[in-house]
C-alpha cells in the first residue's frame, strides 16, 4: 500500500493532532486521548480545509475536539488534566524489598536473588521503620506499601512490623492504605495467611500455565511450586469465605510470566487460567531488568514473537467472551482505559511521565532507594544509577529532589521525545528509561522503534483493529469496568 501523502495543509481549523495509517484506514488521536477513524481520502480532504462542513465526518471531527472552535482547547485541557491528575498525587507506590532471599529458582529470574539460607540480605526493623518515615512523609492521600523480593514471605517477621506499624502512624493522618505482597506463597503457614487476610493484604502470585510448564519455569527443589501455589490459593479462599468476604473482591491475583517455553501455546496458558476461576489473565513478557545477558539469551525472545503469541491469546479470549465465559487480558484492560475512558489506571509503565519517582519508590532490604523496582534491579547488577538516596540519612524531600528523579521525568515525557512525538499512541502509551538503559546504553531510546517500544504499537494496533470489529467494541468495553475492590484491601485506620 502506497504510504499516505500529506497534502497542503489549511491548519486555521485544526487541533493538535497525531495519526496513523492502519489497515488501510486513517486513525487519528489527540492529547485528549480521543480519537477517530477516517478513510484516506476524508483526512486529505481534513487536512486541506476542503472537507464539507454540514457532513456527518466533520462533524465526527468536531465532537471529538479535532476541530478548532471556541470551546475545543478548554475541552482538551480539562480531559487532558483527568487523564493526568497522578501528576499531582506524588507517589503512592511504595514498592519493599524485604529480603533478596527465595526458596525457589526461577529460569528467567534475575541475578539479585539469593538462595535461601544466605545472610545478611533481609530487612532489619531499624531499616523498616526509618523506610515507614520516608512513606509517611509522601504527600499522597492513598499510599500502597507493596512487599517484593527474592520472596518476601521469608522475612516475615518484619512484613507483619510494617503492616501492624502503618495501620498504627497512620490513626493519626488517615491515609487510605493499601498492603500488597507479590509472593511464590510457598513459603506461607496458615497463621501468616489468616494475618494477610485479617489486615486486608492483597496477595498476589504468579501461575505461568499449566502444571508442566509452570513447573519447569519456577523451579523448587522436590516440589512442585504449581501444586504449592494451588495449595495456598486454596487456603486463602477458605479463609476469605471463613470471613464472608465477597468472592468477586476477595481472591489471590495471579500473573502470568511469558516465558519462551510459553510462546508455542497460547490457548492452554488462557485455558488454565479459565481452569482455576480466574477473571482476569495478566500476560506478562518478560523483561531484561537485572537478568543478565546470558539467562536473556536462553530465556528471552523478539518483539515479534511476543506479539504473535498475544494476539493468538487475546483472540481465544474473546472468542471465550462470545461464549459467555468471564475473562479478560490485564494489560488490554488497562489500554483500553486509556483509550476508551477519561479514567487513569495509573500504571506505572504507561504513563507520561513515567512512575520513576514521582509515583512510586523502591525501598532495597539495605535501606538504598531507588526510583523504581526496575531500576533496583540495575543496582543490583552493580550500576547505581537508579539510587537516588539511603532511608538511613535522606528524608522524603532530599530523596524526591534528587537529581536522578528529574532526569527519569524528562527522559519519560513522551510528549517530547524523539520517535514518540508524533505517534498516535502518545494519549495510551509509555516509555521506560530504564529499559532504554539496559538495550542501549542511553535513558532516551536511540532508536525509535525498540522491542518494548514495537510490543506496546504491537499491542495497540491489535486492541484499535479489533474495536472497528462489528460487535466487539461492547464487547472489550467490559474489560474497561474494573472492580473496585478498597472495601476488602484498604482502611484508613
Ligand atoms: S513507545 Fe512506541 S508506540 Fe509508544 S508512543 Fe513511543 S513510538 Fe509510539
Ligand atoms: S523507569 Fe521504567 S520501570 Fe521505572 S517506573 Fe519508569 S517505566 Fe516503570
Amino acid at each position: 500500500m502506497k504510504a499516505f501523502r500529506i497534502p497542503e495543509v489549511h491548519s486555521q481549523k485544526l487541533m493538535p493532532l497525531r495519526f496513523r495509517e492502519l489497515d488501510g484506514r486513517v486513525l487519528l488521536t489527540n492529547d485528549a486521548g480521543e480519537h477517530v477513524w477516517l478513510e484516506r481520502d476524508e483526512f486529505g480532504d481534513f487536512l486541506a480545509g476542503t472537507l464539507a462542513e454540514d457532513g456527518p465526518i466533520f462533524g465526527k471531527l468536531q465532537k471529538n475536539n479535532f476541530v478548532r472552535q471556541p470551546d475545543s482547547e478548554k475541552a482538551v485541557m480539562d480531559k487532558l488534566h483527568r487523564r493526568s491528575d497522578h501528576l499531582l498525587q506524588g507517589p503512592n507506590l511504595h514498592i519493599v524489598i524485604l529480603t533478596l532471599r527465595c526458596n525457589q529458582n526461577c529460569v528467567y529470574c534475575h541475578a539479585s536473588r539469593k538462595p535461601q539460607k544466605s545472610k545478611g540480605f533481609d530487612m532489619s526493623i531499624e531499616t523498616a521503620a526509618r523506610v515507614l518515615d520516608v512513606i509517611f512523609q509522601s504527600p499522597s492521600d492513598e499510599l500502597t506499601i507493596e512487599f517484593q523480593g527474592g520472596e518476601p514471605a521469608l522475612n516475615f517477621d518484619v512484613l507483619r512490623y510494617f503492616v501492624e506499624e502503618a495501620y498504627r502512624r497512620n490513626k493519626d493522618v488517615g491515609r487510605q492504605l493499601y498492603f500488597s505482597l507479590v509472593s511464590n506463597l510457598s513459603a506461607l503457614n496458615q497463621e501468616q495467611i489468616d494475618f494477610l487476610v485479617d489486615n486486608g493484604v492483597m496477595v498476589c502470585t504468579s501461575i505461568d500455565g499449566p502444571q508442566e510448564l509452570h513447573d519447569h519455569n519456577r523451579r523448587f527443589s522436590k516440589k512442585s511450586s504449581y501444586l504449592e501455589a494451588l495449595g495456598r490459593i486454596e487456603q486463602f479462599n477458605e479463609a476469605y469465605r471463613k470471613r464472608e468476604l465477597d468472592p468477586e473482591l476477595a481472591y489471590v491475583n495471579a500473573l502470568a510470566t511469558v516465558s519462551r517455553s510459553a510462546l508455542a501455546d497460547p490457548k492452554a496458558l488462557v485455558d488454565e487460567y479459565v481452569r482455576l476461576g480466574h477473571k482476569v489473565v495478566h500476560l506478562r513478557p518478560l523483561n531484561p531488568f537485572g537478568m543478565g545477558l546470558k539467562i536473556w539469551s536462553r530465556e528471552g525472545y523478539t518483539a515479534g514473537e511476543f506479539l504473535k503469541f498475544y494476539e493468538q491469546a487475546l483472540d481465544y479470549i474473546i472468542e471465550l467472551n462470545k461464549q459467555g465465559v468471564e475473562i479478560m487480558e490485564k494489560m488490554a484492560s488497562i489500554m483500553l482505559t486509556r483509550i476508551l475512558t477519561d479514567e487513569n489506571p495509573n500504571y506505572m509503565d504507561l504513563r507520561s511521565p513515567c512512575g520513576a519517582g514521582l509515583g512510586q519508590l523502591a525501598y532495597n532490604h539495605d535501606g538504598r532507594v531507588y526510583t523504581c523496582d526496575e531500576g533496583r534491579m540495575v543496582g543490583a547488577m552493580g550500576d547505581d544509577l537508579f539510587c537516588i538516596g539511603d532511608v538511613h540519612q535522606d528524608g522524603y524531600s532530599d530523596i524526591i529532589q534528587h537529581q536522578g528523579v528529574r532526569t527519569l521525568c524528562v527522559a519519560s515525557c513522551i510528549e517530547g521525545l524523539p520517535g514518540c512525538s508524533d505517534c498516535a499512541y502518545v494519549p495510551y502509551c509509555g516509555v521506560c528509561p530504564v529499559y532504554n538503559y539496559i538495550m542501549e546504553g542511553d535513558l532516551v531510546a536511540r532508536s525509535s522503534s525498540n522491542d518494548r517500544c514495537r510490543i506496546q504499537k504491537g499491542m495497540l494496533d491489535m486492541l484499535f483493529l479489533r474495536l472497528r470489529e462489528p460487535g466487539l467494541h461492547d464487547l472489550l468495553s467490559r474489560w474497561t469496568e474494573t472492580k473496585d475492590r478498597s472495601s476488602v484491601y484498604s482502611r484508613k485506620t
